[in-house]
C-alpha cells in the first residue's frame, strides 16, 4: 500500500511589477518610516529615500501593502547590513519588526493575508521596534509612530 502525501495548496502569488505605481507611491510617502528622518532632511546631508520591498524574491510586488519607504541606511538594516553610527552598531531591522512598522506607519494598506501569498509562506509574528528607532522617529517626527 502506497501513502499518498496531499500536497499543500499555495495560492499563487501573481506579484505586480509596475515602476510607476511604485513612484507614485514613492511620491506620497515623503519620510522613512523606520527614523522618521524627512526627505528634505535626508537630502540636506546627503542620502536619500528608498523604497523596500517587504516581500521579495518571487513575491516582490509594487503593491502597496508591500511597499516600505525608507532612508538608505535604514534599508541596510532591512536588508542585515550591519551599520554603525554614532560609534554604536545600530539593531537590525528584522521582517517582524518591519511590519510592525508598516502596519502603524500605513494602517489602511495593512493587508497579512496578501503579503503573506507574497512571502509563500507565514509571515513572522510582528515584532517590537528596538526603543533606538522608537526615540529618533520621536525626535524626528515630534510623535511617536502612529498613522502617518
Ligand atoms: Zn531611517
Ligand atoms: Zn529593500
Amino acid at each position: 500500500m502506497s501513502m499518498i502525501v496531499p500536497r499543500p495548496i499555495v495560492p499563487k502569488a501573481h506579484p505586480i511589477r509596475d515602476e510607476s505605481a511604485r513612484r507614485a507611491w514613492a511620491a506620497q510617502h515623503d519620510y522613512c518610516f523606520a527614523c522618521g528622518a524627512s526627505l528634505d532632511y535626508l537630502q540636506a546631508i546627503g542620502s536619500w529615500l528608498e523604497t523596500h520591498h517587504l516581500a521579495r524574491g518571487v513575491g516582490r510586488s509594487d503593491e502597496p501593502c508591500n511597499l516600505f519607504r525608507s532612508c538608505m541606511r535604514d534599508h541596510k538594516l532591512c536588508h542585515g547590513e550591519q551599520v554603525v553610527a554614532y560609534g554604536v552598531r545600530l539593531p537590525l531591522l528584522t521582517l517582524g519588526m518591519q511590519l510592525t512598522i508598516k502596519q502603524l506607519a500605513t494602517p489602511d494598506e495593512w493587508n497579512p493575508e496578501r503579503l503573506a501569498v507574497l512571502y509563500g509562506q507565514c509571515l513572522p509574528s510582528l515584532a517590537p521596534v528596538p526603543e533606538w528607532f522608537q526615540m529618533e522617529f520621536l525626535r524626528n517626527r515630534g510623535n511617536r509612530y502612529c498613522k502617518a
